[in-house]
């Protein structure tokens, strides 16, 4: 786009037609090539009847050459008229100029020469003539139309700028050619109080007087950068930035939008002042196809909004994530609305692969049904308050399995239920714990909450306090993810749980050593002394197990013996 502006007045409007102008005509090479072939025809032609008198033989039988020459005469023809199909405007001017030219000899080889067998020739020629002329026009009439829809396709009817599909189609080809812009994502503040109290229409006045001014800035020269600007929802507007050279050069331009919108906007004598927040992203340094620019410029939008200070931000990838936990908070809210967050079990096992109980590990799925992982979902849910009810749902789950399995004779079975550190020391857990195991018919001794070992370590007092009332209830306490943190052997000792889970990180790598065998070995040994079972988490391979089990380990977790699994698929294990 850098020389665009050399030969044409670079504006909107003009961007708006190279858009709606589109491909219509075939590559140059062919226009050629018809034009050569239609010289060849020209020429064999000429020969066929200056050869009269020539025979051509097939199979014995004698055709005069001359009565070839009404083929290659077509063949001239069919040239032209492929001349104006293909090449519009250029095709037709050429096969005009082509026939023209052809005129003053025939007229001349009639009239003066009194040559008569041309007139059939002349005929032929008189016939394309009409049919390349109708071909002409209908091409005309077809392609107005079709320039007309796609017009009005790309135009915003309000405004007059192009709509959100001509910004997406123009930087999917300034992309392709490689170039790079910034495209800022601009939003009205409040606009949606200007149409609440002063009626859609002044909104839509309002609207159309910044969609003016700032179409007058992109056209005019003044911001020193080549500008799109596109509508592309109610009152969101879209600019492209091209041919700048540094940051502040486009922190310039933005700030000159800014600017013009800031200024008094009277309308039917009232006085408005709006502002608006800018986002911006650039290709190809933020992000390399349409989709993820407007959506990372969007990220920046929406952080401007949140701060609420009329801001221009750049894109940073920090939003990315945020915007992505955003949209996981919104999944996470709606998933509890339809009840749509479930469980899986993980089955337990002693050593000699007895069925100890289950994991119960929350579930959940996005909008397209892919699952989503409870490591990208529990932190957002613990940072948004939302872990509570995941927790619980969880809980009242694990009981309803456990309160079928006592039906079929299985009270032997434990279901573990995790538990954020968060949530524990949230004053109505207990209350909470004491509502929910009261709806079922189970012993809670079958129950069995998990907390991470990062409680011992911000606020073990507190804490202690909680899990000795939960384990009054009759629930057993199981310490997970051990050995991740940095819990002091005084906590541990103090503290009221009865299992010990040794995190997947060091099953992972027993194999490799001496010294992390006996780093796993030691854990297993406090675990005992301080009368704890323990389990290793995430055993995969037949080695580890032949390891855990020398060394004394209780239980296993683990894929070898079990993924986790949908209820109905662990209830054939009891
Ligand atoms: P966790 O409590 O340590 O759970 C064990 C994780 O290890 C589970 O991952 C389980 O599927 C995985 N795992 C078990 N065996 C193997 C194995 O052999 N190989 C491998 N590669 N992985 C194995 P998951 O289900 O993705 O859960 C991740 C974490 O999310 C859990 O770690 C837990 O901290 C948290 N979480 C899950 N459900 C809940 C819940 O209801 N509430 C809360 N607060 N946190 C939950
Ligand atoms: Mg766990
Ligand atoms: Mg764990």
């Amino acid at each position: 786009m850098k020389n665009a502006g050399k030969n044409n007045k670079r504006s909107i409007e003009n961007t708006l037609k190279s858009i709606t102008r589109g491909k219509r005509n075939a590559p140059k090479s062919g226009y050629v090539l018809i034009i050569l072939l239609y010289l060849l025809a020209t020429f064999v032609l000429l020969k066929t009847i200056n050869l009269a008198g020539n025979d051509f033989m097939i199979g014995g039988f004698a055709i005069p050459l001359y009565r070839f020459s009404g083929v290659f005469s077509s063949l001239g023809n069919l040239c032209l008229i492929f001349l104006v199909v293909f090449y519009g405007r250029l095709g037709f001017f050429t096969s005009i100029g082509i026939l023209a030219l052809q005129f003053p000899h025939i007229v001349y080889d009639i009239f003066l020469q009194h040559n008569f067998s041309a007139i059939p020739g002349m005929f032929t020629n008189l016939l394309t003539l009409v049919a390349v002329v109708l071909i002409f026009v209908n091409r005309r009439r077809a392609d107005l139309f079709e320039k007309g829809l796609v017009k009005n396709a790309l135009t915003d009817i309000l405004t007059g700028l192009p709509n959100r599909f001509a910004g997406r189609e123009y930087f999917s080809r300034i992309m392709k050619k490689g170039d790079k812009f910034v495209y800022v994502a601009a939003d009205i503040n409040n606009f949606k109080s200007i149409n609440d109290t002063m009626g859609y229409e002044v909104g839509n006045k309002v609207l159309l007087e910044i969609a003016n001014r700032w179409r007058d800035l992109a056209n005019g020269s003044s911001t020193g950068t080549f500008d799109l600007v596109a509508r592309v929802g109610g009152d969101e507007f879209g600019i492209a930035v091209q041919d700048y050279d540094s940051e502040e050069k486009v922190l310039r331009t933005i700030n000159r939008y800014k600017e013009e919108l800031e200024k008094k906007i009277t309308i039917d004598g009232y006085d408005y002042y709006v502002t608006a927040s800018f986002g911006y992203a650039e290709f190809p340094a933020d992000a390399k196809d349409v989709e993820a620019l407007t959506a990372a410029a969007s990220l920046a939008l929406h952080d401007s909004k949140r701060r609420g200070q009329g801001l221009v931000l750049h894109y940073t990838p920090e939003l990315s994530l945020l915007g992505r936990n955003l949209e996981i908070e919104r999944r996470i809210r709606e998933a509890l609305d339809t009840n749509a967050v479930f469980f899986h079990l993980q089955p337990q096992y002693d050593m000699s692969k007895k069925l100890r109980g289950f994991e119960a590990l929350a579930r959940m799925t996005d909008t397209d049904g892919k699952p989503v992982s409870p490591v990208d979902f529990i932190p957002v849910a613990e940072q948004t308050g939302l872990v509570d009810q995941i927790d619980m749902c969880v809980f009242r789950r694990a009981a309803e399995f456990l309160e079928k399995a006592a039906k079929k004779g299985r009270t032997d079975i434990t279901v573990s239920v995790n538990i954020s550190v968060k949530h524990l020391l949230k004053n109505d857990f207990l209350d909470e714990i004491k509502k929910n195991l009261s709806d079922y018919e189970i012993q809670p001794s079958c129950l069995e909450i998990e907390i991470t070992e990062s409680v011992m370590i911000d606020s073990v007092e507190r804490a202690k306090e909680i899990i000795e009332e939960v384990k009054a209830l009759g629930i057993q306490i199981a310490i997970d993810d051990f050995g991740t943190g940095y819990s002091s052997l005084s906590y541990l000792h103090n503290f009221p749980a009865n299992l010990l889970k040794v995190d997947k990180s060091f099953i992972d790598t027993i194999e490799e050593g001496e010294s992390s065998r006996k780093y796993v070995e030691s854990i297993i040994s406090i675990g005992h002394v301080l009368g704890m079972e323990v389990i290793s988490e995430g055993v995969e391979e037949e080695k580890q197990l032949a390891i855990l089990k020398e060394i004394g380990c209780d239980y296993i977790q683990g894929f070898i013996w079990g993924r986790p699994m949908p209820s109905e698929e662990a209830e054939k294990l009891l």
